[in-house]
């Protein structure tokens, strides 16, 4: 057991934003019912909530960083307490004291990659756009009507950079006008927040939004939902209201107005896994299985836990960044159940979801029996 330090600070903070609701707590519990962590480990938001409330004590450092903000518990909790956003109260605590240890160390790294070059790789800012070589991919432009902002995994992991390829070649196929800013564009800063390191957060927005409005965007098309969360709900903090689309919704659209024609067979069992910033957050749910369900020859399953029960992958809440034991993986809960239902693919719409079921397919053996893929990479298959 570790101390940090009382909690009042933290208490202050959360009832000057209106969120006193932490007072409500009634300890019944049923947050630590529906927490993904019980599935894996021992884990109880419920005492966290409770120190948390009297600020009596201290509290063990690796706790406070594992909720994922996967949304589940303010969901089923009675007295409307804001965990997540207590979660991040008492990680700006932490991230003031500069506490960063155990499975949490590479978040010191994290954060300098992102205030240097935008990333969290540390990766050189001037090949952000390397991805789109050769493929055709125009710079965004005033008189186009979507700026691509394919987020900085589809950017520089050589897994994701598939998904930011697939979907530019589904645009261009679709006749879709857009264009992307390259090394203008920053991380979105969504899952720094999460970590509490609210000042990187203020810093990639405010240059992103500059970037957006010096090119005259005015529609984002995003890949992921972490994205797509931030400049629709977060943003606006900032006095600004983009258009925010996330490519699973655009996807529909394109096949009704007969802009995306799918002629190819895909003769396979697919199932869907639902990523927590698309669907519980932001309650898509309907468009990616449509677009799936449109598949000719897909024959589509769903998991046990779906839409709003969805099973969080353990990437959202920063831990994208921190390090899990191989057997405490969410995403091997969702590759399992995936097998159980007899899929042979496991398709999603979130380049973290991405990351973390690829990597449970291997830590798990699974390799030859199921594959994981993006909506976009099914799309581009058939067309
Ligand atoms: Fe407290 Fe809500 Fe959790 Fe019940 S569900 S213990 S009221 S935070």
């Amino acid at each position: 057991m570790e101390i940090i330090a009382p909690f009042q600070e933290v208490i202050d903070e959360i009832k000057e934003k209106g969120g006193d609701a932490i007072k409500y707590c009634y300890q019944c519990g049923k947050c630590d019912t529906v927490c993904p962590w019980n599935k894996v480990r021992k884990f109880s938001m419920r005492k966290l909530i409770r120190e948390a409330t009297f600020g009596i004590s201290e509290i063990e450092k690796e706790e406070i960083w594992r909720c994922t903000t996967c949304g589940k518990c303010p969901e089923r909790c009675p007295r409307d307490v804001k965990q997540i956003d207590d979660m991040m109260a008492i990680r700006r605590m932490a991230t003031g004291y500069g506490v960063f240890a155990g499975p949490v160390k590479p978040y010191r790294t994290v954060a300098s990659g992102l205030a240097g070059q935008g990333n969290p790789f540390n990766e050189d800012r001037k090949t952000r756009a390397a991805w789109a070589e050769g493929i055709g991919v125009k710079p965004f432009k005033e008189d186009m009507e979507y700026l691509y902002f394919p987020c900085c995994y589809c950017s520089y992991d050589p897994r994701l950079k598939k998904v930011a390829q697939a979907t530019a070649k589904v645009l261009k196929k679709a006749g879709v006008s857009f264009g992307i800013l390259g090394e203008k564009e920053n991380c979105c800063g969504e899952s720094i927040r999460k970590t509490g390191n609210e000042d990187l957060f203020k810093k990639l927005a405010k240059e992103n939004i500059k970037a957006f409005v010096d090119a005259g965007v005015k529609k984002i098309l995003v890949s992921s939902p972490h994205c797509y969360h931030t400049f629709k709900n977060e943003y606006p903090m900032f006095k600004v209201n983009f258009e925010v689309v996330h490519v699973s919704e655009l996807l529909p659209q394109l096949i009704r107005d007969g802009k995306l024609k799918l002629t190819g067979e895909y003769a396979r069992k697919v199932t869907y896994h639902d990523p927590c910033y698309l669907g519980r957050h932001n309650g898509i749910f309907d468009d990616p299985r449509d677009v799936l369900k449109e598949v000719p020859g897909l024959e589509f399953t769903e998991l046990p836990e779906a839409r709003m029960d969805s099973t969080c992958c353990g990437m959202g809440g920063g831990r994208v960044w921190a390090e899990t034991e191989k057997h405490e993986r969410f995403s091997n809960i969702r590759v399992d159940q995936a097998i159980e239902v007899g899929a042979k693919e496991l398709v999603t719409a979130c380049p973290y979801c991405i990351t973390a079921l690829e990597d449970s397919r291997l830590v798990m053996n699974h390799a030859d029996d199921i594959e994981v893929k993006d909506i976009t990479e099914v799309i581009l298959e058939v067309m």
